[in-house]
């Protein structure tokens, strides 16, 4: 037998957290790069931890003197280092470097997507300083109010993002986003949005080897902020979601490297998938099938592939329904314990209330924590009524 592999994780928060619950019953050690006192780190006591940001290329080598595998829970990393590893070590990085420095741009990531026949929202490169002015109001006659300005890196919970709706947001937008390199995307006045997990392998020459889609999710975002994903969606047609689950395999297909990946869509009004972005780790949308698909969670599948363990066959929820609530900060630290009580008190007919909370200092507007409701007979909108008081607690925590 081999010896036993560590895991070097770039970044230690709640996904690094989720990761390391699904290690500790294999016994799969992990060694977390991140601040001191990070999530995850508050649950994996290792000396092989190191302070120190995971943008930090000498802290990343540290790490990967330790370890056998490097995995990530954020695309926002040195990839020049994680290049160098991979390619002068036996260290192997998971995914691939080439993926990670793809998706963090999201424009070179459109491009690549349209490039490979994924049909994705028409974007158009911004230039920067002086000219940002013209080239907005040219974007604006070619794209017609209204349309996405945003950052092409560094982004997250719509960090990032400007919806412009008129030419008076013109001068805001040079004001706030001048100093980033940017691109512009046409508006999609979507259906719903709907994210597909995939878990990818390969063999020893980067050929696919295995892609497994999860079933299809229905992500709410409010104010660019993911707050509620239901499974199976609520009003989508079986046909789309099978659809959106052959798209999620497709655009899998051409990255590179082991691991779990989500891919996030727009359903347009004519049930077209246009595809928004994809991030290559576990993902939000993913939280629920710690309890919907309780062998295989995404984090269980993260720690499968990039070990190169058997996959299952299939991905195949245990329950009939499931719906996960964000708990973002609200206004005051304790704004949203109400919402703790409230679901830690619930019990329902075969159907159940989880909570998982990040050891998060609680800011405005912050992941903090989240709840999954299942329901192992109730269809999506029985669960739906069951968890109202939930979502209605966690919007009052929002305001
Ligand atoms: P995250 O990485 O946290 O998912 P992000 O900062 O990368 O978010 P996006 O995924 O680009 O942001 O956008 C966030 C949300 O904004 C989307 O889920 C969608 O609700 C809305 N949005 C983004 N682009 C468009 C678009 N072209 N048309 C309509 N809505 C959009
Ligand atoms: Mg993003
Ligand atoms: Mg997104």
């Amino acid at each position: 037998m081999s010896p036993k592999p560590v895991i070097g994780l770039l970044g230690g928060g709640q996904l690094g957290r989720m990761l390391c619950q699904a290690a500790a019953p294999l016994d799969v050690e992990i060694a977390i790069l991140d601040a001191e006192n990070a999530p995850a780190k508050q649950i994996n006591d290792n000396s092989r931890n190191i302070n120190g940001s995971y943008k930090d290329a000498a802290k990343i080598k540290e790490l990967a003197s330790h370890c056998t595998v490097l995995s990530v829970e954020t695309e926002h990393v040195d990839t020049t280092v994680l290049e160098e590893i991979a390619t002068t070590t036996k260290v192997s990085v998971c995914p691939s470097w080439k993926t990670l420095r793809l998706i963090q741009d999201k424009y070179e990531q459109k491009a690549y997507l349209a490039s490979k026949g994924i049909p994705v929202a028409e974007s158009v490169a911004i230039e920067g300083g002086d000219a940002m002015h013209d080239s907005l109001k040219a974007v604006s006659a070619k794209f017609g109010y209204p349309w996405m300005l945003k950052a092409r890196k560094d982004s997250y919970d719509g960090r990032g993002n400007l919806k412009i709706s008129s030419e008076a947001d013109l001068e805001r937008a040079v004001a706030e986003f001048g100093k980033f390199s940017c691109y512009a995307e046409k508006f999609c006045p979507f259906q719903c949005e709907l994210s597909v997990l995939v878990i990818r392998t390969e063999d020893d020459e980067g050929r696919t080897k295995q892609l497994l889609p999860y079933p299809a999710v229905e992500t709410v975002h409010e104010d660019n902020i993911c707050s509620r994903v239901y499974l199976p969606p609520r009003a989508t047609p079986a046909s789309v979601c099978e659809r959106a689950q052959q798209v999620g395999s497709s655009v899998v297909e051409k990255l590179w490297g082991r691991g779990i990946f989500a891919v996030e869509m727009f359903v347009t009004q004519d049930n077209e998938i246009l595809v928004n972005e994809i991030a290559p780790r576990p993902h939000n949308s993913g939280h629920l099938f710690i309890e919907a698909v309780p062998y295989m969670s995404q984090y269980k599948a993260q720690l499968t592939s990039i070990l190169d363990e058997t996959l299952p066959p299939k991905i195949e929820p245990y329950v009939a329904s499931s719906i996960m609530i964000n708990i973002l900060g609200g206004a005051n630290p304790d704004s949203h314990l109400p919402l703790v009580e409230k679901a830690k008190s619930m019990y329902g007919n075969k159907m159940s209330v989880y909570v998982h909370l990040y050891g998060k200092e609680s800011k405005p507007s912050r992941k903090i924590g989240h709840i999954t409701v299942t329901g192992v007979v109730a269809s999506i909108a029985e669960l739906e009524e069951f968890a109202k008081p939930l979502v209605d607690m966690a919007s009052i925590v929002r305001e």
